[in-house]
């Protein structure tokens, strides 16, 4: 979508700091990270939310929480724990509408979220 920031990321139109790429899934850093380690994890295909998706992405959606499980142990934050967020839809917090998920690590996370 050409007015997405995740699509322009992933087009390279705007700079990111990539952690992982292959062809159906981008990682980068969150310009504004809300833990000492935070990775955003998107599908290159425009989809706007987990809202949106449907059996066509079953295979994407196990492959991203593998490629999210490898990022874990690469930036060594398995072994303490992370966290995984996805927020959907505006009362859900997202902000970007591309799907994408938080990988949060390297402090202790706190439960309930705000
Ligand atoms: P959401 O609130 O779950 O939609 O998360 C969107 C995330 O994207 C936020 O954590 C932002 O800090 C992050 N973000 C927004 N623009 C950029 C960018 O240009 N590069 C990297 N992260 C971004």
């Amino acid at each position: 979508m050409s007015d997405c920031i995740f699509c322009k990321i992933n087009s390279k139109e705007i700079p990111a700091k990539i952690v992982y790429e292959d062809e159906r899934v981008l990682a980068f850093y969150d310009i504004s990270p809300a833990a000492p380690v935070h990775i955003l994890i998107i599908p290159k295909e425009h989809i706007a939310s987990i809202d949106d998706v449907g059996e066509a992405h079953r295979d994407l959606l196990g492959h991203i929480h593998l490629i999210i499980k490898r990022i874990a142990e690469d930036l060594n934050i398995n072994r303490d724990g992370y966290r995984i967020v996805n927020n959907c839809g505006d009362a859900g917090g997202q902000t970007v509408h591309h799907l994408h998920f938080h990988l949060l690590g390297g402090r202790q996370m706190k439960w309930p979220p705000g």
